[in-house]
This record gives C-alpha cells, sequence and structure tokens, in this order.
C-alpha cells in the first residue's frame, strides 16, 4: 500500500514541492509513496510547477486507513481533520514540533531550517540519492519563497546551501531573478476573489484556548494591495465571525521588509502585547517583521499566555 504525502492546509510551495520531493525519496528508498495535496495549488506553486514540467498533486483530504507521511508541518490544526484514523508513518518539517502523537516510532527529520526543501535536500544526500533536475529546481523556489531570497530571520547558512546547490542540479543560472519572477507572480491580485487571498496563505493556531487565525500575503511593493486593502479588512472580520478570537493579516513589503498588520480581535491589546505597537483595531506597521512562524507566532502567543 503506498503511503500518502502530504503538506499543510492551504498548501504554499514548500508542502507541494516537500511533498513531491519526500514521495520520490520514499519511493526509492523505502516503497510505493504518492505525493498528495490538502488544496488546490496557489498561484506561485502553479508557476513553479509549470516551470519544472512537474504535474500537480491530487488533492485529497480523506485519509482513513491509510499511511500518511506530513511535510511542513506537525501540527493538529493544520493536519488533515482524519489523521486519527491513519497511520503516521513520518514527518519532514522546519517549524515548532506540534501536536501530533503516534503509537508506534516514525522517522521523524525536524530542523530548524528556514524550509522543509533544505531539509530535504540533506535526506537526499543522506539516503545517496540523486535529486531529479525537476524536483531540485522546485525545491529550490521552495527555498526562495520560504526565506524570502534569504532575507527572513528564518533563512539560515543551511537553506543558503541547499539552495545553491539545488540551483547547479536543475540548472539555474541566476537564482535571484527565478526568485524575482516567482514573488511577481505571488503578488499578482488582480482577478482573485478576495476570500481566496485571506486564505491563500492561512493557518488557524490555538493559543491558550482562544482559536486565532494569522494570514500573510507577500509582495514585491505594498501598494500593490492599495486597491484591495479594504476588502480585506472586511473580510477578515467575517472569518473572524466564524469562530474565532481574532484573524489578522500580514501585509509583508519583501522590498521594504516589513508588514502591515491587518487587525480583527475581541481584545486588539494583545497587538500591543505582542508588538509593543498600540492600537484599537486600526492596522500596524511592524517594521522588520516578515516571518509568521518566527515573529509573529510566538509574539503572539507569548501576548495570549499572558
Ligand atoms: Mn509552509
Ligand atoms: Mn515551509
Amino acid at each position: 500500500m503506498a503511503i500518502y504525502v502530504v503538506g499543510h492546509k492551504n498548501p504554499d510551495t514548500d508542502s507541494i514541492t516537500a511533498a513531491i520531493a519526500y514521495a520520490d525519496l520514499y519511493s526509492k528508498t523505502k516503497g510505493e509513496a504518492v505525493a498528495v495535496a490538502q488544496g488546490a495549488l496557489n498561484p506561485e506553486s502553479a508557476f513553479v510547477l509549470e516551470k519544472f514540467g512537474i504535474a500537480a498533486p491530487e488533492v485529497v483530504n480523506a485519509f482513513e486507513g491509510k499511511q500518511i507521511a506530513l511535510v511542513d508541518h506537525s501540527d493538529l490544526a493544520q493536519a488533515p481533520d482524519d489523521l486519527a484514523k491513519a497511520e503516521l508513518v513520518a514527518i519532514v518539517d522546519h517549524h515548532k514540533l506540534g501536536d501530533v502523537t503516534t503509537p508506534n516510532p516514525i522517522e521523524i527529520w525536524v530542523w530548524p531550517v528556514g524550509c522543509s526543501g533544505t531539509v530535504l535536500k540533506n535526506m537526499y544526500d543522506f539516503y545517496g540519492v540523486e535529486i531529479p533536475k525537476g524536483i531540485a529546481g522546485a525545491l529550490c523556489c521552495a527555498i526562495l519563497s520560504d526565506t524570502v531570497m534569504f532575507k527572513s530571520v528564518t533563512c539560515t547558512d543551511a537553506d543558503k546551501k541547499a539552495a545553491e546547490e539545488l540551483a547547479k542540479i536543475a540548472g539555474i543560472t541566476d537564482m535571484m531573478a527565478l526568485g524575482m519572477d516567482m514573488f511577481k507572480v505571488k503578488s499578482a491580485v488582480e482577478g482573485t476573489p478576495i476570500r481566496d487571498l485571506v486564505f491563500r496563505d492561512y493557518k488557524d493556531f490555538d493559543m491558550s484556548g482562544k482559536k486565532v487565525g494569522i494570514g500573510q500575503l507577500e509582495v514585491v511593493d505594498l501598494s500593490i494591495l492599495d486597491g484591495v486593502k479594504a476588502a480585506l479588512q472586511e473580510e477578515i472580520g467575517k472569518v473572524k465571525a466564524e469562530g474565532r478570537h481574532s484573524v489578522f493579516l500580514m501585509l509583508t513589503d519583501i522590498m521594504k521588509e516589513g508588514t502591515e498588520l491587518l487587525i480583527v480581535s475581541d481584545d486588539p491589546v494583545v497587538v500591543e502585547k505582542a508588538f509593543g505597537v498600540s492600537t484599537s483595531g486600526d492596522p500596524v506597521w511592524l517594521d522588520g517583521v516578515m516571518s509568521r512562524k518566527k515573529q509573529v507566532v510566538p509574539n503572539f502567543e507569548k501576548a495570549f499566555a499572558g
């Protein structure tokens, strides 16, 4: 029976490409594996797969009775809803260890690096398996995406090294130009329904018993979002009304290296507790803040706990 390899809900490029790569590596070292996704490709991921001639993973949301490997997450909130009815056999990730648990020992590769793609590159090396050219290119793009072209505080030397080696395998001559092309695709908002923009890169968290949603849109210039900002604010109000304590939407300018945070919360004072900027719910500018994982989630977790 093939194992299913799946990334988190609202899959990003890392979740998609890590699933593809781990399924490839698994099938060459252990047994049958198939990469799937918990949702459709976002425009950036579609661009990357198309660029390297890789088929999109099938969208699967039911895993009862299946063996499953999680990539790019280990939080139940981001895992398939019926994970408890599946058998977890592996985790490949680069986030804080989540709350999944298993009755049996499993293979776990969780590294404190900027991207699951970096972990996968090192796994291929560990198992002595050659990385297919297309997968190398896709993993390289995932690293450029997750580390915002090496600018994010989450970026490590291991990420840079992996990206350079992957670029060489894939025959990418100008990695940064490819990164800019990718972020331009990611920045495009025209013709996208507002709700899709909110959920394009969105995660729910349990913070001290409160359900908190945090989305992020990364653009090469915040002015791209001028025409949709009011509608985004209104939409996160609706998302909050669906049973959440707070919803935050990070509008991240990757060139200015900062984030405008849209806020809707039962208690906006958590923003002041988290970032030292007072607000009664109006958006705030957070200079130097680009990483949800490292700069936003931990601050909010502390703010909600205290
Ligand atoms: Mn991800
Ligand atoms: Mn990732």
